[in-house]
Formats: C-alpha cells, sequence, structure tokens
C-alpha cells in the first residue's frame, strides 16, 4: 500500500480552496485540478508500505503530542513543471505545525523511513500540468484550526487518485496535557 500522512480539512476551508482552485482553472488553458476531495496537506511521504511499516507509521504518529493549532492560506504560487505546472495554496509560517512536522519525521526516520530532506515547505497542491498566464499572488487570508493528523492510503482507482484515512492521531487539548 502506498502512504503518506496528512492533515485534513474542515468543510469551510476546503470549499475556499475549491473556490481559488476554480479561480485558477477559469485563467488556466490547461492543467488537471484536484477534486475538492482529495485537497490535503502532506507532512510526510511514506511510498510503498508493509504491513510490518504500517504499523511503525501508526506508532510514530503516536509518539507526536501536538495541542490544537491554526494554519492559515495567504498565497498562491507554483512549482515549474515543463509541460505545465504544479499551482499551490501556500501555508502561511507557522510554528506549530513546524514542531508537528519535525518531530513527525524525526520518529519515521527513527523507525527506518526514508523520508526527504528537503525544507519542509507546506503547501497543498490545487492542480497539476497547469498552463495559464495567471501569475502567484497573495490572497485573502482563511484558515482552520487543526485538531489531528490522518495516515493515508493512496490508490488509483479507475484512473483515479482515492485517498482513504486508515489512522488517525489527535491532538490533546492543554488541560489534558496537564492531567497526565
Ligand atoms: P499522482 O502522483 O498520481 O499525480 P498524487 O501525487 O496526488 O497523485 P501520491 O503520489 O500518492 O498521489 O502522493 C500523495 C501525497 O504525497 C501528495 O500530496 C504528494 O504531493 C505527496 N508526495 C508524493 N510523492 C512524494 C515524494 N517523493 N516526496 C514528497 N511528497 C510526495
Ligand atoms: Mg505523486
Amino acid at each position: 500500500m502506498r502512504l503518506f500522512i496528512a492533515i485534513d480539512f474542515h468543510a469551510e476551508f476546503r470549499m475556499k480552496l475549491v473556490a481559488l482552485r476554480d479561480e485558477l482553472r477559469m485563467e488556466s488553458m490547461q492543467g488537471r485540478f484536484t477534486p475538492s476531495e482529495n485537497l490535503h496537506l502532506t507532512l510526510a511521504f511514506l511510498g510503498e508500505c508493509d504491513d510490518k511499516q504500517l504499523g511503525e507509521a501508526k506508532s510514530a504518529m503516536d509518539r507526536v503530542e501536538f495541542k490544537p493549532f491554526s494554519i492559515h492560506i495567504g498565497r498562491i504560487d507554483r512549482f515549474r513543471r515543463r509541460g505545465g505546472d504544479l499551482w499551490w495554496a501556500g501555508v502561511s509560517e507557522n510554528q506549530p505545525l513546524t514542531q508537528l512536522h519535525a518531530e513527525l519525521t524525526d520518529n519515521l526516520r527513527e523507525a527506518g523511513f526514508q523520508i526527504e530532506k528537503r525544507r519542509f515547505s507546506p503547501h497543498i497542491t490545487l492542480g497539476r500540468e497547469i498552463v495559464t498566464n495567471a501569475s502567484p499572488r497573495l490572497i485573502e487570508k482563511f484558515g482552520q484550526t487543526v485538531e489531528s493528523v490522518k495516515l493515508m492510503k493512496s490508490e488509483r482507482i479507475a484512473g483515479k487518485m482515492v485517498y482513504t484515512s486508515i489512522y488517525e492521531k489527535s491532538s490533546r487539548s492543554s488541560s489534558l496535557l496537564n492531567q497526565s
């Protein structure tokens, strides 16, 4: 199974991302745009895993402790690609998110996963292979609270990418943390 760990979105936040995606679609000559239900923020890509690695991934998630925190979208931008760019919504600088990513990837590396060493640049892919005259831009900020991270299975079914949550690690409120 192909696995990754991601932040899933609330309905209202997802709708705002869909509006950004649709605006970009209107401005584009070509592209494969992310279906609403597939929008997510990847924290770690694990790739092909067996059952043992599945268990290790869950345990790496169990060992991160975080309190609920907010994420905000403040701009859209692109990664240049031959044949069409990948466009994304950028998550603003965020200490709790950076810390969560660092702890998670440390745990995963300890468990033997090869996690990419590139600096974490949190982004939400809105579409791929996009040809457009649009320019990267700042947008009116919107956000949501993050209460959990999810282990996602990625499959291609009848030509479509399908992501299914198979495990979830929840945050703890500070009052609960104080009790333990
Ligand atoms: P497709 O590859 O078919 O276009 P996808 O990229 O959405 O679809 P996956 O390749 O399964 O699906 O990737 C799942 C998530 O992990 C996506 O957010 C993707 O950007 C990210 N990802 C995939 N490969 C890597 C990688 N090598 N390094 C970092 N992140 C990755
Ligand atoms: Mg991919």
